[in-house]
């Protein structure tokens, strides 16, 4: 509100201008930066456009499927960590806890590394459980999950098309002492390699997807190892204002909605725009 207020001022100023504003006018501004200041009031909402890359806050839920072929590009492999004599990183690699092929989209895989690298600085290691999924691993795990539980979904994994791990951008990150456990559960949040996740990865462009309390609006459990890339822009804004992924896009399709209603761009905001896929 308060930026449109400046707005129509801005606008005021310039439209009586002639009259009697000599100071003002005297003030050359020129059209481009007046373009540059209206695009800035039009646009509402703590992250600036130019800092959000659409493909990186695409939101997959039960509400937001995504289709079969959805693959965010380009996936690369991550490779095993493998240390230099000094401790330093020495393949561009990070510790897994299964030897099978995970793959993530590349700016996440690098962003993991990062991560992972900061995390050892400071004396922890963390292991990649589990990363890329595509859309038929996702479905074979739904149906085995169904199956086991006599046909009856228990929240624990998602639908096909429902998944974070389809995006490319999520991926379970685990402390060493859960390598052997069958299952994982919300306990793992009091590790000390949960705390420093949750407390350092907006740093590296990763939130917390499923928070401890969200679960009645993401509709998933508390996953204190799964984490999710948005950006460093973006990760800062919701993992400062105990946001989850959901609450965040629903602040940004209203913020684009009111963006539009102010005669803003279409063409800035257009692959921003994401509808439920059940309405
Ligand atoms: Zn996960």
């Amino acid at each position: 509100m308060k930026k449109l207020a400046s707005l129509v001022l801005v606008l005021l100023l310039l439209c009586t201008g002639a009259a009697g504003e000599e100071d003002f006018l005297e003030e050359e501004i020129d059209l481009e930066e007046m373009l540059e200041i209206r695009e800035d009031l039009l646009w509402d909402f703590p992250v600036a456009l130019e800092d959000m890359e659409p493909q990186f806050i695409v939101l997959a839920n039960k509400h937001y499927l995504l289709e079969k072929g959805y693959v965010t590009e380009p996936l690369v492999d991550i490779k095993t960590l493998k240390l230099n004599k000094d401790g330093t990183n020495a393949n561009g690699g990070m510790r897994k806890a299964s030897s099978g092929k995970m793959q993530l989209q590349a700016d996440c895989a690098a962003a993991l590394i990062s991560l992972s690298d900061a995390a050892r600085e400071d004396g922890f290691n963390l292991y990649l459980k589990s990363a890329y999924r595509s859309w038929q691993t996702q479905n074979t795990m739904y149906q085995n999950r169904l199956k086991k539980n006599k046909g009856k979904d228990d929240g624990w994994v998602s639908k096909p098309g429902a998944s974070d791990h389809q995006t490319g951008l999520g991926c379970d990150v685990i402390p060493k002492s859960w390598i052997k456990k069958s299952g994982m559960n919300s306990k793992m949040a009091k590790e000390k390699e949960c705390i420093w996740m949750a407390e350092h990865c907006h740093e590296y462009g990763f939130i917390i997807r499923y928070p401890a309390d969200k679960e009645e609006v993401t509709e998933i459990n508390y996953e204190p190892w799964h984490l999710r890339y948005v950006g460093i822009p973006a990760a800062k804004y919701i993992m400062e204002n105990g946001l989850c992924l959901e609450e965040f896009t629903e602040q940004l399709q209203e913020a684009i909605r009111d963006y539009l209603a102010r005669g803003g761009d279409p063409a800035k905001v257009e692959g921003f725009i994401q509808e439920p896929t059940d309405p």
